[in-house]
C-alpha cells in the first residue's frame, strides 16, 4: 500500500524523563468547569449538560515552541488547564473504572479566539471557529500517572510576562476528571491517545504578540512559551 500524497505526521509530545514520545489521537475539552470563570464568562454551570468540543490533534504546540498570534481575530485569550492523557480507552466506562484510564498529565492552554466565540455564541453557531484553530493547544511535557501526585489542592497557575494572571485549583472543578472521562466515554468511544483539557479556572484574559507565558500544574507539569 502506498499513500497517494505524503501522509501526515502524528502529533505527539515529550513525556518528563524519557526519551520516548505520547503520541496524540483526539483532543476534547470539556467547558465551563470552574463556577468562576463561568461567572466572568457571563455563564452558568449547566450540571446535567456539561459542555464538550474538540481540537484537532494536530492543533498542539510542543517542545516550547512559539505560538504564532492567530489569524481571524483581535481578542486571543488565554486558559490554562490541566491536561489528562489517555493510555487506555472504551465506551460507557464506569466513573470508578474512568482513573485506571488515565497514562500520565500535563499542563496546557486553550487557547481562544474570544472575538469569535462571542459571535458563535450570539448566533447559536459551534465554536470550531474560536477553539479548534490551528496551534491552539500548546501542551507541556506529560508526567506518567504513576509519578504525579495530584489532589484537591494542587494548583494551576498561569503568568503571562512574570504577571501572575489565572490561579485555581483541582478540588474546584464542576466536573472531576473520572466523571469528564465517564461521561465523554458516553458519548465518543475513547482511546489510548487521547487527551482531555479539563476546564480553566477564572482570569481569562488576553494574549498579544511577543508574550511570554508559564504555566505550571504544581508537582506535575510547567509549560513554557512565547506568543510569536
Ligand atoms: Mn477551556
Amino acid at each position: 500500500m502506498s499513500y497517494a500524497i505524503t501522509p501526515p505526521r502524528l502529533p505527539s509530545l515529550p513525556i518528563v524523563g524519557s526519551e520516548q514520545r505520547f503520541p496524540v489521537r483526539r483532543i476534547f475539552c470539556i467547558g465551563r468547569n470552574y463556577a468562576e470563570h463561568a461567572r466572568e464568562m457571563g455563564a452558568t454551570v449547566d450540571k446535567d449538560t456539561p459542555l464538550f468540543f474538540c481540537k484537532p490533534a494536530d492543533a498542539v504546540v510542543t517542545d516550547g515552541a512559539d505560538v504564532p498570534y492567530p489569524q481571524a481575530t483581535h481578542d486571543l485569550h488565554h486558559e490554562i488547564e490541566m491536561v489528562v492523557a489517555l493510555g487506555a480507552g472504551g465506551r460507557d466506562i464506569p466513573v470508578d473504572q474512568a482513573a485506571s484510564l488515565i497514562w500520565g498529565y500535563g499542563v496546557g492552554l486553550d487557547l481562544t479566539r474570544r472575538d469569535l466565540q462571542a459571535v458563535a455564541k450570539a448566533k447559536a453557531h459551534p465554536w470550531d471557529v474560536a477553539k479548534a484553530f490551528d496551534h491552539s493547544a500548546p501542551v507541556s511535557a506529560l508526567r506518567p500517572a504513576a509519578d504525579a501526585s495530584l489532589d484537591a489542592d494542587t494548583t494551576l497557575t498561569l503568568s503571562i510576562n512574570g504577571e501572575l494572571r489565572q490561579q485555581g485549583r483541582l478540588g474546584d472543578m464542576v466536573h472531576g476528571v473520572a466523571e469528564i472521562i465517564a461521561i465523554l466515554s458516553t458519548l465518543f468511544e475513547l482511546k489510548a491517545g487521547d487527551l482531555i483539557f479539563t476546564g480553566t479556572p477564572a482570569g481569562v484574559s488576553a494574549l498579544h504578540r511577543g508574550d511570554r507565558f508559564h504555566a505550571e500544574l504544581a508537582g506535575v507539569a510547567t509549560l513554557d512559551g512565547r506568543v510569536a
